[in-house]
């Protein structure tokens, strides 16, 4: 297949990038580079992957025929988005109107990059498909929530009147190499600050709980998804469950770390739990995590060593 990655230059875009290109399909990576770098897409070689710098909530530019289109463009992280709520409500309403609009020209398939944050502040636990959710539409992160909710709804509006063969995976906190390094997440902030000797910032009591999936079994599941026929929304997560504070003690503990854990005030809106309910991605797509934390916090701590090096 000829696949259009947005926010192909971003973390999860670029493994999504590698794994397309391993599966022997050519890439057209599509990136304005304002959270997505360069860097994560220096490595590849192959005559069959291509980049273009675009903005597409102004427009998406391909020529040639695409078959499929995964649309991961948008601001992630919770400070990303903070500073930059327009851009992200752009990216997920006129981004993703543009992706569609590609994917009806062209005749592709489309599998749009969701969010666990569509759940809010969730009043069910383990969170499955069927939840509606609890979001502010008018808090802080009311732009990235109500962004990919129109994002969701956008989607399946051109799945039923114009019967595109549209994806949407619900996308629960992952992480791995090529995160950066000051995104403002959880595994970058606390393993540079393990790493460089500072304080970990644990944010409120830290009784908070979130589910980690590393970067690979994240897009194992996404390619099993693209490559389904399941049109409803998708969750795909480790449902292995920590509490903020919990995690920080392991990252600590993994780093060899002396650093203490310091208490900083609870952003607003913060979810209080989150754990994905992955029985149907087990039953549809045959997928669950394989990495264990240990061993993907372990790739990740390299990944991240070598870029405090000095001069890397
Ligand atoms: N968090 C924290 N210290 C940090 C960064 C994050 O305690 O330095 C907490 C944050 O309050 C939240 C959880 O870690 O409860 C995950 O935050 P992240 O920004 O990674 O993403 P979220 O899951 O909230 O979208």
């Amino acid at each position: 297949m000829r696949i259009v990655i947005t926010g192909g230059a971003g973390f999860v875009g670029s493994h999504l990038c590698d794994r397309c290109l391993a599966e022997g399909h050519e890439v057209v990576a599509v990136d304005n580079l304002i959270t997505g770098s360069p860097d994560n897409i220096a490595h590849i070689q192959s005559p069959q992957f291509s980049f273009r710098r675009q903005n597409i909530s102004e427009g998406i530019f391909i020529d040639g025929p695409v078959d499929f289109i995964l649309h991961f463009a948008s601001p992630a992280s919770p400070v990303d988005y903070l500073e930059l709520p327009i851009q992200t409500l752009k990216v997920g309403a006129m981004g993703t109107h543009n992706a569609l609009g590609l994917a009806r020209a062209k005749g592709a398939g489309l599998l749009l990059a969701s969010t666990s944050e569509v759940y809010g502040d969730p009043h069910v636990h383990p969170q499955h498909e069927e939840y509606w959710g609890n979001v502010n539409p008018i808090g802080p992160r009311g732009c990235y929530d109500e962004a990919k909710r129109f994002a969701e709804a956008i989607v399946m509006a051109y799945h039923r009147m114009h019967g595109i063969d549209t994806k949407i995976v619900r996308i629960f906190n992952t992480y791995g190499p090529r995160m950066r390094l000051r995104d403002g997440r959880i595994v970058p902030n606390f393993v540079r600050q393990a790493l460089e000797g500072e304080a970990l910032t644990v944010y409120g009591d830290g009784s908070q709980t979130r589910s980690f999936c590393f970067v690979t079994d994240l897009v194992d599941g996404i390619y099993r998804l693209m490559m389904s026929d399941e049109h409803l929304p998708t969750n795909v997560g480790n449902p292995l469950e920590f509490t903020v504070l919990e995690f920080a003690e392991l990252v600590r503990k993994m780093t060899q770390s002396e650093s203490p854990i310091i208490f900083q005030p609870l952003p607003q809106d913060d979810p209080k739990q989150r754990k994905p309910d992955i029985s149907k991605a087990q039953r549809v797509l045959g997928w669950e995590p394989k990495v264990g934390i240990e061993e993907g916090l372990a790739q990740t701590l390299d990944y991240f060593s070598s870029r405090l090096k000095p001069n890397s």
